[in-house]
């Protein structure tokens, strides 16, 4: 699963974001369920990540032979 690493205002965290998320929908869900409204969405990344969407990410990752 691709993602964006975004920030939230909420929190000043670069999260994963989905890309394939419902664009509409009232709140963008990152992987750690983060939840923001897109209007607290900062298209870029920060100097900080979120520990549970850098697991969650790395956890779909496939390894290389
Ligand atoms: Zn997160």
């Amino acid at each position: 699963m691709p993602y964006d690493w975004w920030v939230s205002a909420h929190d000043s965290v670069t999260h994963a974001f989905p890309i394939f998320r419902d664009a509409s929908a009232e709140f963008h869900q990152a992987a750690c369920a983060h939840a923001v409204p897109p209007e607290l969405l900062v298209r870029e990344r920060g100097a900080d990540y979120c520990l549970s969407c850098l697991t969650i990410a790395g956890s779909h990752l496939r390894e290389t032979p």
